[in-house]
């Protein structure tokens, strides 16, 4: 079976599937990148669909974009000071201001959201 086949629900058995390449925007670690998504849908019935090689698509889409994108950004950090730090990403933020104060805190805000 070729991989282009993939189960509907709406149908209720394989059906072959059309792609449909999206632009979209993602949060990864505290820094938004753009990448083309792809979406799925029944040649038959035209229901969005769901392919495991087309979400790993997906997923290897993000991560490049993700990848190229190397400038720092500034984060501003707070624990008990607040602290601006340029980072590639937002954890390397955190880690940089961790670094400036020498102690952890219990609650850490990046850029103003909770940061866990
Ligand atoms: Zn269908």
């Amino acid at each position: 079976m070729s991989w282009r086949y993939t189960y509907c629900p709406k149908c209720g058995c394989d059906r072959c599937f059309t792609v449909k390449a999206v632009p979209d925007e993602a949060v990864v670690r505290g820094k938004k990148i753009s990448f083309i998504r792809k979406d799925c849908f029944c040649e038959i019935c035209g229901t969005e669909v769901y392919s495991k090689v087309i979400n790993d698509e997906n997923c290897d889409a993000r991560l490049a974009a993700y990848g190229e994108d190397n400038s720092p950004t500034k984060y501003t950090v707070e624990f008990t000071s607040t602290v601006e730090v340029e980072a590639k990403d937002s954890v390397e933020a955190v880690e940089k201001a961790q670094e400036m104060f020498s102690h952890d805190s219990m609650y850490i805000y990046v850029d103003g959201n909770l940061w866990s």
